[in-house]
């Protein structure tokens, strides 16, 4: 085990310094690219958004004075990116690589609300490339709904194994994908993803120059900002719909359908936001909309989900109350 370097022991905080793991030391030293302006509208100015803990390892997210953008700095470099989710990115959240039975029931609850939505607003898929596919939930879903030819990019070695064991046809990376069937697809799908990102712009406007049909449509799904913690160590960007709109309109992609949900949990509020977007013209200039009052937002947004889950708890220890004093009473009177 090597020593902490200075940037560690900042980016640590004490009582974490003795015991983080090989996996979160090794992860922070991955965490050494300081963001000096913002990576969307590139204005210089920017606050502090939040700083917190997440697996022992202290985070800091900034907000862009201009267009309101949240993002975290210091990240993990681009150059780096594909070290941290090979090799340490579900040993950290999941305790393991392979796939789990309760990551695979989220995935496949999430596929089947992602087809609905696409049902729901006439986006009927021939041919659909998942990007960040895992275990190809989704893959599976569209290819039973839509009879459509499927195909995923995913990175991480366990999971990329498990969909083709499945069946699917999944690469490591775009590159390692089929070039001469680029053009046919007209769905991608980035579920969960965009937010990973290190340059999402520039990865939506290859995705819409190089791969997706005239014709295709995106499909994305992140974190809410406003409900979800959202704020993480894998989470380069924190979107709200504000935001996500401003990203795709600079990678030249229209919002046409948005929905705000909590699927696959069970709340009320909105922890997640799915969208469709159309590719533009390659000269239409869409204006960038300020997110206003994000800091705010967020901190009701995150009360009312404390309240709500108040709220079930005493619904749910009422429930078991009322349930054992039923199973108290003699049974003429139940009757
Ligand atoms: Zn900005």
């Amino acid at each position: 085990m090597s020593p902490l370097s200075s940037l560690d022991r900042e980016l640590l905080s004490v009582n974490d310094q003795n015991r983080i793991s090989d996996i979160q030391r090794s992860v922070v030293s991955l965490l050494s690219e300081s963001i000096s302006s913002c990576p969307l509208c590139e204005s210089t100015r920017h606050s502090e958004y939040e700083t917190l803990e997440h697996y022992g390892i202290r985070l800091t997210y900034l907000v862009c004075g201009n267009c309101g953008l949240v993002y975290q700095s210091p990240r993990i470099p681009e150059t780096r990116v594909p070290e941290f989710y090979e090799s340490q990115y579900r040993h950290l959240y999941l305790g393991q690589a392979a796939p789990c039975e309760q990551e695979l029931q989220v995935q496949r609850k999430r596929a089947s609300h992602l087809v609905d939505f696409l049902v729901k607003n006439k986006c009927i898929p021939t041919y659909h490339l998942d990007i960040g596919c895992g275990s190809g939930a989704l893959l599976q879903a569209t290819h039973s709904r839509f009879n459509c030819r499927v195909v995923g990019i995913e990175l991480d070695e366990a999971h990329r194994a498990y969909a083709i064991e499945n069946g699917l046809q999944v690469y490591h990376s775009l590159e390692a994908w089929r070039s001469n069937e680029i053009g046919l697809v007209d769905l991608v799908s980035l579920s969960h993803v965009l937010e990973h990102l290190t340059d999402p712009v520039t990865y939506l406007i290859r995705i819409r120059k190089d791969i997706l049909g005239r014709d295709g449509y995106l499909l994305v799904e992140v974190p809410n900002l406003y409900f979800h913690p959202s704020l993480e160590l894998a989470h380069t960007f924190a979107l709200s719909l504000t935001t996500l709109r401003n990203v795709l309109h600079k990678a030249g992609f229209e919002l046409v359908h948005h929905k705000s949900h909590s699927v696959p949990r069970s709340r009320l509020l909105p922890l997640y936001i799915t969208v469709i977007a159309w590719p533009g013209e390659d000269t239409m200039q869409y204006p960038i909309k300020k997110d206003r009052y994000s800091r705010h937002r967020r901190k009701l947004g995150r009360r009312l989900i404390s309240i709500e889950a108040s709220v079930r708890r005493l619904w749910a220890a009422a429930r078991r109350r009322y349930t054992r004093a039923l199973a108290k009473l003699p049974i003429r009177l139940k009757l």
